[in-house]
């Protein structure tokens, strides 16, 4: 597959012509016509109505928490769901930026430009929470998972394989392989882990830690849209890409990426939390899949999980703070800011 060039003249200039993979366009960002307005209001959402600061989010609380009211069993999969989100977070700030280079409209460029830096918050969010909470030592540990302990490192290698593939063999199917990877990541991959941090919330536990994952799960949703819609697209515009075989290969590759996650899910909760048993993370994630398949046309792996089995969690995870008291609380970060010297 070929990267597009940075100045095209022979490009193709109007919003018509173009396509979101594919296209061949000047480069230039015209946006007087649009062809692809979702990725126009999803760039405006993310890089501004959505926009938010960690350190705006008081931590206090949690950390005496974590100290005094959580379970071991608790604390463990509290550290082990951070640092996997970590490196979720991680792969997307990067393989936005690949995924980036092969779009062809502009309006889709600048929204996954808008996705990467929200992902670059979400670590920025992960290093407040862990700072705040926990001793530094805890911290580091946290950050190290992944080479200690066997599972996650498995997991991280798991999720990461199919951007791997794209990168050493950037082929048109790699490509599209590398965008169902991104669009499960999105949808599910982050789902145990939120779902464990609300079942926490809900007791009240650790709401501070809490409202930082509200906020990102609020941007990993429009995250969830940009690429169902960019798959939608991309069945419209190149029906070619999605052969026999590659339908075949997007059934399997749900159903390994949906047991995986509910073996994670079930690997950091160990059965001992309160709210959040093995059987509900089974259904909820298959849930969960069964809906993100249907989002991009394809027929639930498991038809008879009709609802939602934590439907609580659509009610829980909205912000209750409007986006005017989030800035108005603490105004003076946006003055110092504008005072820098350089
Ligand atoms: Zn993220
Ligand atoms: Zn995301």
């Amino acid at each position: 597959m070929k990267r597009k060039l940075i100045f095209n003249p022979a490009g193709e200039r109007e919003a018509h012509s173009r396509k979101a993979v594919f296209g061949n366009p000047t480069n230039i960002i015209e946006l007087n016509e649009i062809k692809y307005p979702w990725g126009f209001d999803l760039y405006k959402t993310m890089g501004f109505s959505n926009f938010w600061i960690p350190e705006e989010i008081p931590m206090l609380e949690d950390k005496k928490q974590y100290e005094s009211v959580l379970s071991e069993y608790e604390k463990k999969a509290y550290e082990l769901v951070l640092s996997f989100l970590i490196a979720l977070d991680s792969f997307q700030v990067d393989m936005l930026k690949e995924f980036a280079r092969y779009l062809t409209a502009p309006e889709l460029e600048m929204a996954i430009t808008a996705q990467e830096f929200q992902e670059s918050v979400h670590a920025y969010s992960y290093q407040y929470i862990l700072e705040s909470v926990v001793d530094p030592v805890k911290a580091d540990e946290v950050y190290n998972y992944w080479r200690e302990d066997e599972k996650l490192r498995e997991r991280n290698q798991v999720v990461a394989e199919v951007y791997n593939n794209f990168i050493n063999n950037p082929t048109e199917e790699n490509f599209l392989k590398a965008v169902i990877g991104n669009y499960i990541l999105e949808s599910l991959y982050f789902y145990s882990g939120f779902a464990f941090f609300y079942t926490l919330g809900r007791q009240g536990k650790m709401t501070n830690t809490v409202q930082q994952i509200k906020y990102i799960n609020r941007d990993e949703l429009t995250h969830v849209t940009l690429f169902r819609n960019l798959i939608q697209t991309l069945q419209k515009e190149s029906p070619e890409l999605f052969t026999p075989e590659m339908e075949k290969w997007i059934r399997e590759y749900f159903k390994f990426a949906i047991d995986k996650e509910i073996e994670w899910g079930k690997y950091v909760t160990q059965n001992q939390i309160l709210g959040i048993t093995d059987q509900l993370i089974d259904r909820y994630i298959k849930y969960l899949g069964n809906l993100r398949m249907s989002q991009i046309g394809f027929d639930p792996l498991y038809p008879e999980i009709t609802s939602n089995p934590m439907k609580w969690i659509d009610e829980f995870r909205k912000i209750n703070n409007t986006k005017t008291d989030f800035f108005q609380r603490k105004p003076q970060t946006y003055a110092k800011a504008n005072e820098l010297k350089w």
